[in-house]
């Protein structure tokens, strides 16, 4: 496809499009870089540096570049982080996404720690969809993956039940639970992570593996496709497949025979999504991110601070849309680390 030509000037009416005709409407706001684990996906194995307070875009910036974003057709946000359930003053940034008009659907993704506590905020907030990350129901694999040790990951584990219950019993929000596949670590579970949508009206998806974030060692030889899901899925009994529903994202969908919830298989790198990507992603220190594989960017954070107004705040997301690249370069064979650190972009 041929790049289309200028980037439009912010007038109104003006849509975040990228220079091959997406139109970039789901913001990812990471909004801390702190986080209480240290998954050895996402975190360099040296430990990851920690931003400066002052490096990291303080609540009414992060309101402000959602606001901005929604004026330019961005429909749906995510906060993610780090842990975005750490971030001091979430009460307040919630109260003022939610104020946006119009008000875009909000999600939050979460390691799902503090979740019971944070529960009765995020259901006042309006959020509609809380992605728990959990990678084992074994408390010694969960405590490996997420760097707790085996004692530390049974009380981990403990608590996130305790917020995934919760969240089921209150009804007010859809619940899934995400699930990075890791060759000869997690796999063994895929048929137990599956059967958990049998009674729960939760989804279970099931994530590739990714190289990202230069500095986090990636073990090709964890990377499992997920067209291998199915093959194990298979074992539980008869699956249907569920039509794509607009906003869901790039997972396939299933839902196994008479299940109260259903699956989902995101394979960014075995079958690349790249051309319905519909993603920008703002990281903890203000850098909106056009694609998860890719350093570029554009620095939000001076353009900000420099007094600029809203119409050349907007000047600068749609020139972030613009550089949106076409696609990614990684293959399964030739994976790569590439792209800014995970932990401050938020996935
Ligand atoms: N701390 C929160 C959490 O874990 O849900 C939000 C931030 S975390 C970076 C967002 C998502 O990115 C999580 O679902 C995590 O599993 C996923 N993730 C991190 N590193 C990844 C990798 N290398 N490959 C695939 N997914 C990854
Ligand atoms: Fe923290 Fe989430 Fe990264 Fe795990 S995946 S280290 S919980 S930011």
């Amino acid at each position: 496809m041929t790049p289309q030509s200028d980037i439009p000037p912010a007038a109104s009416g003006s849509q975040l499009v990228d220079a091959f005709g997406r139109r970039l409407h789901y913001l990812r706001l990471s909004i801390t870089d702190l986080c209480n684990l240290r998954c050895l996906y996402c975190m360099p194995a040296g430990g990851v540096e920690k931003l400066e307070h002052s490096q990291v875009l303080r609540l009414e910036e992060l309101a402000r570049v959602a606001r901005v974003a929604v004026a330019l057709g961005v429909d749906k946000i995510r906060l993610t982080g780090g842990e975005p359930l750490l971030r001091r003053g979430l009460d307040q940034l919630l109260a003022e996404l939610k104020a946006i008009s119009p008000r875009p659907d909000l999600r939050l993704t979460t390691n799902g720690l503090l979740l019971e506590e944070k529960l009765p905020l995020l259901i006042d907030s309006g959020v509609s969809t809380v992605n728990i990350s959990l990678d084992s129901l074994q408390p010694e694999t969960y405590g490996r993956i997420t760097g707790l040790g085996p004692e530390g990951g049974e009380q981990a584990l403990a608590a996130l039940w305790r917020g995934v219950e919760a969240a089921l019993k209150s009804g007010a929000l859809q619940v899934k639970l995400n699930v990075v596949l890791l060759g000869g670590v997690n796999e063994e579970e895929i048929v137990d992570f599956a059967s958990l949508t049998l009674d729960q009206p939760l989804a279970v998806r099931f994530i590739e593996y990714m190289p990202v974030g230069r500095r986090t060692t990636f073990e090709p030889k964890r990377f499992l496709p997920a067209g291998e899901v199915l093959e194990r899925v298979g074992e539980i009994g008869a699956y249907e497949d569920l039509p794509a529903r607009t906003g869901d994202g790039p997972a396939q969908r299933y839902r196994l025979a008479g299940a109260r919830g259903e699956l989902g298989i995101i394979s960014a790198l075995s079958s690349h999504f790249c051309g319905s990507c519909n993603r920008i992603r703002l990281s903890a220190e203000g850098r909106l991110v056009p694609c998860l594989f890719s350093e570029a960017s554009v620095d939000l954070r001076p353009i900000i601070r420099g007094g600029a107004d809203d119409e050349e705040l907007a000047q600068a997301l749609l020139q972030a849309a613009h550089n949106k690249p076409q696609g990614h370069h990684q293959e399964p064979a030739n994976l790569h680390s590439a792209g800014c650190q995970m932990s401050r972009l938020g996935g």
